[in-house]
């Protein structure tokens, strides 16, 4: 039986309120990464469906959406919250299918999407504008207004929670929204439209168009129609999405990848961090931007910390995203050769612990084993370049001031924490660390959907997540009225 996503056929855009065959009808495989078995076909958008997605978003703009008050774009985006809630099984399933992604974290991010509609439904009526006092016989105020037609190109690691996160602001501050979900996997992309039509959306406030990379995604990233760019995935997309965007002069968003480290002190109660150090290594397989795919060690705890981490790692079990296992596969066998590649990488170095694929994962799927690698000299490849997989690297340190030499001597800098009872060197680390998220004895703080997420350097610029994102979806306007 054909698979529909919540009763619509997959190979369609949405575009003004219409789901509609690409132009070019052509359309791509969906592959389940569990076994390498057809899902379904997606439509292959092009640029002309992305004119015509620009022109509807205008249109919405212009029209209902744009005259819809703060508090009416509020209760939309909360009756979405709530249909999302409603249908979360089955947009698990979907993702879980689609990303490969283990059921009950697959749960957790349908769960996440959810909680981006209410908290911006709630938001949507709380960003106001200033009085300015001025010169005599003048009232000056400020008023955030919406873009217009903001771009939202996405990856397929947590497609749900990137959506929650950029589409729900962006709608939030009144902008009409076009969104090109990445090839690899769309479904819930498609599933969030459909709720949000039943949630009383207006047409063309939410566009939708799946396709390739360089033929959708770059067409979005340049087209002149858009007054805003958000961009989630790798660097060297992100590049290219910055610089059409300096084509236009509009701003943009960068959300691109990591390698985060952890830091354990001496003093830092270990059994506390060791599920977060192992966690936030193989949570979706490791394809996670925020991964703390480097952790560091200082010498007191040092092969402590490496054997209990190794003993999780040889307990974890590899198999399909269905049966829940702690790790799935990964989305692609694209993604499988770079993963494979970097763990050859990692010849020479120690192997301290190995998870074990089960041994009846479908042959097709795109698994590979977890592994940690221990005594990692902190320039080596492993543990400089994203790897996004379940790969991690432990690196000894003797004192705070080499940590925080190791831990900010990468290129990137999206989050980090620091592991230690001491009350000063938490202050002294959270201060040191270059990311855009320091977590003090814990890791990723359960997603915080309330909590301003960004990067430095590799990492991109920009703010999304909590109340952050409104500013960056919203362009301020100074009103200088002269009355005498
Ligand atoms: P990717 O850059 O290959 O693709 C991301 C999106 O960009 C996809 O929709 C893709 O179709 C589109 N795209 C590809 N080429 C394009 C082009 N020329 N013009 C416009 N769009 C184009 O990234 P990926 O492999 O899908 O995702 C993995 C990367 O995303 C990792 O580096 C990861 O760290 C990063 N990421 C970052 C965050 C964050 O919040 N910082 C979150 C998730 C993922």
């Amino acid at each position: 039986m054909a698979l529909t996503v919540l009763g619509q056929s997959p190979d369609r855009c949405l575009i003004g309120g219409n789901w509609v065959a690409p132009i070019g009808a052509q359309t791509l495989t969906l592959r389940n990464p569990s076994d390498g078995t057809t899902l379904c076909q997606i439509a292959r958008g092009t640029a002309d469906d992305i004119d015509a997605a620009v022109a509807a978003a205008e249109a919405a703009r212009s029209g209902d959406w744009g005259r819809a008050t703060a508090a009416e774009r509020g209760r939309v985006l909360h009756k979405l919250g709530q249909l999302v809630l409603d249908h979360c099984e089955e947009l698990a399933r979907l993702e879980a299918l689609d990303v490969g992604k283990p059921l009950t974290q697959a749960r957790a991010d349908a769960t996440a999407l959810a909680r981006y509609m209410e908290f911006y439904g709630g938001a949507a009526d709380k960003l106001h504008g200033q009085t300015i006092p001025y010169l005599d016989g003048y009232t000056v105020y400020t008023l955030y207004e919406p873009h217009g037609v903001t771009g939202h190109i996405i990856p397929w690691n947590y497609p749900m929670q990137i959506i929650g996160r950029s589409v729900g602001a962006a709608l939030a501050m009144g902008n009409a929204v076009v969104l090109k979900p990445a090839e690899e996997a769309c479904l819930t992309a498609i599933a969030f439209a459909v709720l949000a039509q039943k949630a009383g959306l207006p047409d063309g406030a939410l566009n939708v168009v799946p396709g390739l990379g360089e033929e959708a995604g770059a067409a979005l990233a340049n087209h002149s129609g858009v007054q805003h760019l958000s961009f989630t995935g790798s660097v060297g997309v992100g590049r290219k999405v910055q610089q059409a965007a300096a084509n236009h002069i509009v701003p943009v968003t960068l959300e691109l990848g990591g390698k985060s480290p952890q830091v354990v002190f001496d003093d830092a109660d270990i059994e506390a961090a060791l599920p977060f150090l192992v966690n936030a290594g193989i949570q979706n397989a490791g394809q996670t931007c925020s991964a703390a795919s480097r952790i560091l060690v200082q010498r007191g705890v040092y092969d402590a910390v490496v054997t209990q981490m190794a003993a999780a790692y040889d307990s974890l079990r590899v198999g399909p995203a269905m049966d829940d296992f702690d790790v799935g596969p990964l989305v692609s066998s694209r993604q499988k050769e770079i993963v494979t590649g970097f763990l050859d990488q990692g010849q020479g170095l120690v192997k301290a612990g190995q998870g074990q694929i089960v041994a009846d994962a479908p042959a097709g799927g795109a698994y590979v084993t977890p592994t940690l690698f221990a005594d990692v000299p902190p320039d080596h490849a492993l543990a400089q370049d994203e790897i996004f997989g379940p790969v991690q690297t432990i690196i000894p340190f003797e004192d705070e001031a080499e940590a925080i030499a190791i831990a900010n001597g990468t290129r990137y800098g999206l989050v980090a924490s620091c592991w230690t009872e001491n009350g000063a060197r938490q202050m002294r680390m959270a201060r040191a660390l270059r990311a855009g998220q320091v977590f003090v004895n814990n890791y990723g703080a359960g997603g915080g959907v309330e909590l301003p997420f960004g990067g430095t350097g590799l990492s991109g610029h920009g703010r999304e997540k909590g109340f952050a994102a409104l500013y960056g979806f919203s362009t301020l306007k100074t009103v200088a009225a002269r009355h005498g």
